[in-house]
């Protein structure tokens, strides 16, 4: 725990922290609210004992400064000669969590500390669940890649940055052909497989790239490439498609190969579409053009340029 000790009297900052080094934890002090602040700002802080009355900003002031300015929340004591109940009330409103009064007793502020750092440590493990929800709600248990809110937040980012760097962005929408055949002769189960398989083979295809890939949904991926021209885009998509068809995943109900295989829409911020959504439009528009020009191929948008 590193504590903050926040006092205007130098003498009752170093009586605190005789207590609280004696009781085995590490603490600074801040003689007031701007020293306060600055080693709020340098430092990280477990802890504060804040006190009440100092001149220029009280400590209720100053507490919901700190509360307005750090979103994470952080301990804070306060420690006052005023032992008046209305005092303890408006401490807490101003965002304390707990008011002891002056002289305070090595053992009471111990084990007040040990508290805190308890409960500290428990909103720890809880931030880290948190997080690690928070990644789990973005990927696709089937195939460990992005899922589609995963896609949606990782465009918005790439479509920003993009804006910023005044690159062009390509974008790859990718659709197994005869998906539904595969699934109704071969069963679902091992449609389920040869999604995770295909998803494998997709995610190695890029990396060496800079391209991020997602599931959009059923047996359509999204790939981005960030920093990427239209004609590198169009290399990665047959690099792609000839990948898959190097591994050679058997599907002898395809109409067009006795193998598994994937068509590609392709587009680009150089087509100038305003927003992300209409750049996933274009690729997918380009997509049903390789679609409607027997599969296993990649289209670009706006043009009839296919490589087959
Ligand atoms: P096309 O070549 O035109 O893309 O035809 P398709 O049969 O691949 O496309 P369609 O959209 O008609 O069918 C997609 C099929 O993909 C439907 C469903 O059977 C299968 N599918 C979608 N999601 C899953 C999944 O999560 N697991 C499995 N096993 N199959 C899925
Ligand atoms: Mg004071
Ligand atoms: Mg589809
Ligand atoms: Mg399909």
């Amino acid at each position: 725990m590193n504590i903050l000790v926040v006092d205007d009297s130098s003498y009752q900052c170093q009586l605190i922290i005789a207590m609280i080094e004696d009781s085995g934890f590490k603490a600074v002090c801040a003689n007031g609210y701007k020293e306060a602040l600055e080693l709020l700002k340098e430092n990280s802080v477990d802890l504060i004992l804040m006190d009440i009355e100092m001149p220029d900003m009280n400590g209720f002031e100053l507490t919901k400064i700190i509360r307005s300015t750090y979103p994470e929340w952080m301990p804070i004591i306060f420690l006052s000669a005023n032992d008046s109940e209305v005092y303890l009330a408006k401490g807490i409103d101003a965002g304390g969590d707990d008011y002891l009064t002056k002289p305070v007793k090595q053992v009471v502020l111990a084990a007040k500390i040990r508290a805190m750092e308890r409960i500290s440590l428990m909103k720890s493990a809880l931030d880290r669940v948190n997080k690690q929800l928070e990644l789990l709600s973005c990927i696709d248990p089937l195939t460990q890649l992005l899922n589609r809110r995963g896609i949606d937040s990782m465009l918005n980012n790439l479509w920003k940055d993009n804006i910023e760097q005044k690159a062009e962005l390509s974008l790859m929408m990718l659709d197994i052909d005869c998906f539904k055949l595969y699934n109704d002769n071969y069963g679902h189960q091992k449609g389920d497989d040869c999604l995770a398989q295909v998803s494998n083979i997709f995610n190695h295809a890029l990396d060496q790239s800079n391209g991020v890939i997602g599931r959009y949904g059923g047996e359509e991926f999204i790939i981005a490439l960030p920093c990427t021209p239209i004609a590198s885009a169009r290399f990665k998509a047959q690099e792609i498609i000839n990948v898959l068809l190097a591994a050679k995943i058997e599907h002898q109900y395809s109409t067009v190969l006795p193998y598994v295989s994937v068509s590609i829409g392709i587009s680009s911020t150089c087509t100038g579409a305003a927003n992300i959504e209409a750049l996933i439009k274009q690729a997918d528009g380009a997509l049903y053009q390789a679609k409607a020009n027997k599969k296993n191929q990649y289209a670009v948008f706006n043009s009839i340029d296919t490589n087959t």
